[in-house]
């Protein structure tokens, strides 16, 4: 028998307890990015609705303070903090301030996100790079390493990142976004074995198209036909149907999955017709 070898034991009441909480995120410290809108939002009031302690971030405030009160209103602890994720000195500052007001931080979502489309050759498109870059990818690295002291002091940090089905497959005049995505599965798998000796497990969630702030400028009509064309189930995502995948990946009962990249995307990837 390895050392690691745990013979199976018997379904006790006290097993089943200890089964339950390996599905709790209670009095978990949690930072949501992109808090205020969309998958940010539902995944923050998600975590407070399960007793988790969420410091919520967004660079738009707008609804924000909203989504704290309702966290509070319905019984959770949280609090609200205007980052602009692309600000380095602010996360370092930000992480401080939320650990001072919950805690040392159990769990990282990196969610905001940007989205600018656009022809390789268009007149803005180096401009939309850097941006959606600096969104998209190097915000996650930053607040990383800005939470990594915390994630790896009991051996059972969690980073969750919000990758994309743009970060499995590629579309025209999306490449900026496309490739800030695959360059989150790609920092998700290398940390997933950097980190995984410290006990620290990072994933990746792929939405596919979900109805939120980023997809609200689309027509209905062509959402519904995208939808009927691309997915399984055809039809658009809800944002807490994203959530609750990614508040799954930080249970305790999630221990040993790390490094994939989940979609999340009523089988838009499965679907070849
Ligand atoms: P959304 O626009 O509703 O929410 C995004 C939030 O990020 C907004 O509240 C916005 O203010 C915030 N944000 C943007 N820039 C920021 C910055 N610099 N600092 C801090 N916060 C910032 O969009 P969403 O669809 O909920 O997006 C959440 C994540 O899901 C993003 O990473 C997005 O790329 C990804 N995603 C979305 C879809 C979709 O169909 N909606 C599909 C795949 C992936």
């Amino acid at each position: 028998m390895s050392d690691d070898t745990i013979p199976a034991r018997p379904l006790t009441s006290a097993r089943a307890a200890e089964l339950v909480a390996e599905r709790s995120v209670a009095d978990r410290v949690v930072i949501v990015t992109g808090a205020a809108s969309g998958m940010g939002r539902a995944t923050a009031e998600l975590f407070g609705a399960l007793g988790a302690k969420v410091a919520a971030a967004d660079v738009s405030t707008a609804q924000l303070d909203a989504v704290v009160a309702g966290i509070v209103e319905a019984g959770g602890e949280a609090s609200a903090h205007r980052l602009d994720v692309t600000d380095n000195d602010a996360i370092t500052t930000f992480v401080d301030v939320a650990r001072a007001a919950h805690g040392p931080i159990d769990i990282l979502i990196n969610n905001a996100g940007i989205a600018h489309g656009g022809p390789i050759d268009g007149e803005e498109f180096a401009d939309a790079w850097y941006a959606v870059f600096a969104v998209n990818l190097h915000a996650h690295m930053h607040l990383i390493r800005a939470c990594l002291p915390d994630l790896a002091r009991n051996g059972d940090g969690r980073i969750i990142n919000i990758s994309s089905t743009e970060g499995l497959g590629g579309t025209a005049n999306n490449s900026a976004y496309g490739a800030a995505k695959h360059g989150v599965i790609g920092l998700t798998k290398s940390l997933a074995v950097e980190l995984g000796p410290k006990g620290i497990t990072v994933n990746a969630i792929c939405p596919g198209p979900v109805h939120t702030g980023m997809t609200e400028l689309i027509p209905d009509e062509a959402k519904a036909t995208f939808a009927r064309r691309r997915t399984a189930l055809r039809r658009y995502g809800q944002p807490h149907e994203v959530a609750h995948m990614t508040v799954s990946l930080a249970m305790p009962a999630a221990s040993f999955v790390t490094g994939v990249a989940l979609p999340v995307d009523g089988g838009m990837i499965a679907r070849n017709q």
